[in-house]
């Protein structure tokens, strides 16, 4: 296990309350002090004029690069519209078991505020729980369950089941 013990939540161009709104979720599900902070990314990077998307791929090289002082895992937040080869779109990407991932807020908009962080705080939750080896996850509710549409993140909660907890905590031990 890394000697890290914060969780770094990285806005780049998000709202500040949604950070916090993120922090305080991230906090109640993994158990770790959440940091916050910011980067302006470089100008263009991962941008595809002609699909007007960002490849989710590329930022995440990016993020790869960035530590901060005991950091234990990394999330980018992107206000972007996130693509990987092959698919019309993504959520958000992360290095299973690694320390980095990262998440595109854009796909998750809602012109209900709260129904927006809750989505967000999700996916956000989802990817950590890759950072920390969780693959996905069949049982109802799970927020390891895959999502493809908005419908598919509002219809699972916010927290790991209990089997997910269970290998959560073993990832934790040292
Ligand atoms: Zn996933
Ligand atoms: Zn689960």
């Amino acid at each position: 296990m890394s000697e890290g013990s914060y969780i770094y939540l990285v806005g780049f161009g998000v709202e500040k309350r949604l950070l916090l709104a993120v922090a305080k979720s991230v906090k109640e599900v993994f158990k770790r002090e959440v940091r916050l902070s910011h980067i302006v990314l470089p100008p263009y990077l991962a941008y595809d004029p002609h699909r007007r998307q960002h490849r989710a791929g590329v930022l995440l090289d990016f993020l790869t690069r960035v530590n901060y002082p005991r950091m234990l895992k990394l999330v980018g937040l992107f206000p972007f519209d996130l693509y990987e080869e092959g698919v019309d779109f993504i959520f958000g990407l992360s290095r299973l078991s690694g320390e980095h991932g990262l998440v595109g807020t854009f796909r998750l908009t809602s012109a209900e505020e709260r129904l927006y962080f809750e989505r967000v705080c999700k996916e956000v939750n989802h990817e950590l729980g890759h950072t920390f080896g969780l693959l996905h996850c069949g049982t109802p509710g799970c927020v390891m369950n895959p999502s493809e549409s908005p419908q598919q993140v509002d219809a699972k909660g916010r927290f790991l089941c209990e089997e997910c907890n269970k290998i959560l905590s073993k990832a934790q031990e040292v």
